[in-house]
């Protein structure tokens, strides 16, 4: 099948090295002390975030006694999230996976040592489905732990690059991933120059992966730029509100 057309056109219109439409929404939870919705193109997924709060589980209370902070991370798709209905939404072999990948990624950025004894949980669900649903997920992960007030080195932001038709192609939809080629999904530290995930589903030779991965690479520094914005505008109107 052709994914991208003589004119260098993708099915969906955009150009190999185009982002599909971005979109954040701080504080969608009232109940959690941190939220956010974060679209990608048609994903769409909603993170929240409770914490830092006193361990409340025997089983991580063995971080407590160490002075470590526990951070747990699960992330679900919601049934109608699919084509088909969803008939595990969480638990199953991707899911646990994603959670841990999710986990590791975000705790890259936490300030750990500054809440010893405590627990931070960030739980993700995908609303919609098309492509990166654990890319749009660490994003909206970081806008919830920042509108939580958990402190942080730098943002951590992800996106993900594939390679077919020989072109490296950006933040691969369903369509293109479901296509049998190779998905890069890189996670940076943009402020700190610092790559902390990558995740590769299939073979690649060397030189290509990285073109990939600096084309991943380089969406994620876009979705930096975005969710700098996003929450520099969220503490204006906060100032705002406040009369400051
Ligand atoms: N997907 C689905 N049902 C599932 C799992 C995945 O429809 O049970 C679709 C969904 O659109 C997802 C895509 O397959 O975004 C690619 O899934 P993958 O495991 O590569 O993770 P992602 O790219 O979402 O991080």
């Amino acid at each position: 099948m052709e994914y991208v057309s003589p004119e260098g056109l993708r099915l969906d219109g955009r150009r190999p090295m185009e982002m599909r439409q971005i979109r954040a929404e701080i504080g969608a939870v009232s109940r959690a002390d941190g939220s956010a919705i974060f679209e990608m193109g048609n994903t769409k997924v909603v993170a929240a975030v409770y914490g830092p709060r006193e361990v409340n589980n025997f089983s991580i209370c063995i971080s407590a006694l160490f002075d470590m902070i526990a951070i747990r991370c699960e992330y679900s798709m919601a049934n109608f999230s699919t084509g088909d209905r969803k008939r595990k939404p969480k638990g199953d072999r991707r899911s646990t996976e994603i959670s841990m990948v999710i986990r590791q990624t975000m705790e890259a950025c936490i300030m750990t040592h500054l809440m010893p004894r405590s627990q931070i949980d960030i739980y993700v669900q995908v609303l919609q489905a098309d492509g990166g649903t654990r890319s749009a997920c660490i994003n909206a992960a970081t806008l919830a732990l920042s509108d939580a007030g958990i402190p942080m080195c730098d943002l951590v932001t992800s996106c993900s690059a594939g390679y077919l038709n020989s072109t490296p192609l950006l933040d691969l939809n369903y369509v293109e991933d479901s296509a049998g080629g190779p998905d890069v999904t890189v996670g940076i530290l943009p402020k700190l120059n610092k790559v902390t995930l990558l995740q590769m589903d299939s073979k690649l030779p060397i030189d290509i992966l990285e073109n990939v991965m600096q084309l991943a690479t380089e969406g994620c520094k876009a979705v930096a730029n975005y969710i700098r914005e996003i929450l520099l505008e969220n503490t204006k109107q906060l100032e705002y509100r406040r009369g400051v």
